[in-house]
């Protein structure tokens, strides 16, 4: 099986990550029986230097033709004063919407060795492995607005919330895929008690889940989850919900793990699927060799499982990552005296070694 994988490096540490993901991949693949082709396109800041623009339409045109993207980070103070139109962040947002990415994947586990990196307690974190699964096309990022302008004398601005059937039941139905590979058990969180759009997404929750018997679904209040995110979360297995909550609770359980470094994520629709780190470029440690490459070698591990199936594969590259850390190797951010400090590239061999 030949494979066409697009590789986006982007700005800052982009392409230091990228290459340490790519060794990963490349071992990851052929022990697999799957071959990959690489191809490198820009987008983001790198983009705009060759072609004032953040998403070129080369890279257009091969995002369109792959079977996977892997992505760095764009972005940088280099381009603060380019205009609103080109700014890089762009490139992420036109990615998404060419490919029709509707959903975000945000894994975040906490092995028992990184336990002590979070400001959480050892006990409460040891162990969690809750997978969020945000809607990423709809809801109110994507709603009706009006900016702030005068009303009968005073400044109003609002914006809106609407879910319809079908956008609820397909990430609905991809949350209860995800949660049948896992642990079967898949929490619909909505504010179901004060909001209409939220009242329709419980409704239809609870009729897809009669469509999967081997998944028990359980609602959730968003505030409620919040809460329960940093008191118990082992007590989630896979967490769905919409656009604008997703957005505020995957960040919130990123905190988990004490570092931004460590989590990837995988964002899917009907064509190919794009893998990234949550962290941005991180321009104030770029070229130092020093970033820390986990999120995006564990992106990889994504892509293995979400466009090719090869669930062994990714499971082998998250062993690796794991042994590492509990072997003591640790990158710059996550690196406490009596463990042994890597750069970028030793990190990225020391997870090729354990592979
Ligand atoms: P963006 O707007 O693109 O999300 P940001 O301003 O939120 O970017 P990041 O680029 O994510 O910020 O960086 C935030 C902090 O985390 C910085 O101090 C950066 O050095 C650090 N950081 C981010 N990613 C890594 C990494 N892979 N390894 C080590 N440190 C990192
Ligand atoms: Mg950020």
């Amino acid at each position: 099986m030949n494979k066409q994988i697009v590789l986006i490096p982007g700005d800052g540490i982009g392409p230091e990550i990228i290459a340490a993901a790519q060794a990963v991949l490349t071992k990851a693949a052929a022990k697999s029986g799957i071959q990959f082709t690489f191809e490198t396109h820009l987008a983001g800041g790198a983009a705009i230097d060759a072609y004032d623009t953040p998403l070129p339409g080369k890279t257009l045109a091969a995002v369109r033709r792959a079977d996977a993207i892997l992505l760095g980070a764009v972005g940088g103070p280099q381009w603060d004063q380019v205009s609103p139109e080109i700014r890089p962040e762009k490139a992420i947002l036109g990615l998404r919407k060419e490919l029709g990415l509707y959903a975000n994947l945000r894994p975040v586990r906490v092995p028992a060795v990184t336990a002590n990196y979070s400001t959480l307690k050892p006990e409460i974190v040891t162990g969690v492995d809750v997978l969020i699964v945000r809607e990423l096309n709809g809801g109110i990022y994507y709603g009706e607005r009006m900016e702030a302008g005068m009303v009968e004398g005073r400044e109003q601005a609002w914006d809106t919330e609407s879910y319809s059937r079908p956008e609820i039941e397909r990430i609905l139905r991809l949350a209860c895929q995800v949660a049948r590979k896992r642990r079967n058990k898949v929490t619909s969180v909505d504010k179901a008690n004060v909001l209409a759009s939220s009242r329709l997404w419980r409704k239809t929750a609870g009729q897809v889940a009669q469509e999967y018997d081997d998944v028990r679904i359980d609602h959730m209040y968003v505030d409620n989850c919040a809460m329960q995110l940093v008191l118990s979360p082992k007590q989630f297995d896979v967490v769905v919900t919409s656009n604008l909550f997703g957005d505020i609770l995957s960040d919130e359980a990123a905190v988990l793990t004490g570092s931004i470094g460590m989590l990837p994520s995988a964002s899917l629709g009907d064509g190919p699927g794009l893998y990234e780190p949550i962290h941005g470029s991180a321009p104030d440690i770029a070229g130092q060799g020093i970033a820390n490459p986990i999120g995006t070698i564990l992106s990889a591990a994504l892509l293995m499982r979400h466009s090719f199936g090869a669930e062994a594969a990714a499971g082998q590259i998250e062993a690796a990552v794991e042994r590492s850390l509990a072997d003591g190797y640790r990158t710059a951010d996550l690196y406490q005296p009596g463990l042994t400090k890597l750069s970028t590239e030793e990190m990225g061999r020391k997870i090729l070694e354990n592979l």
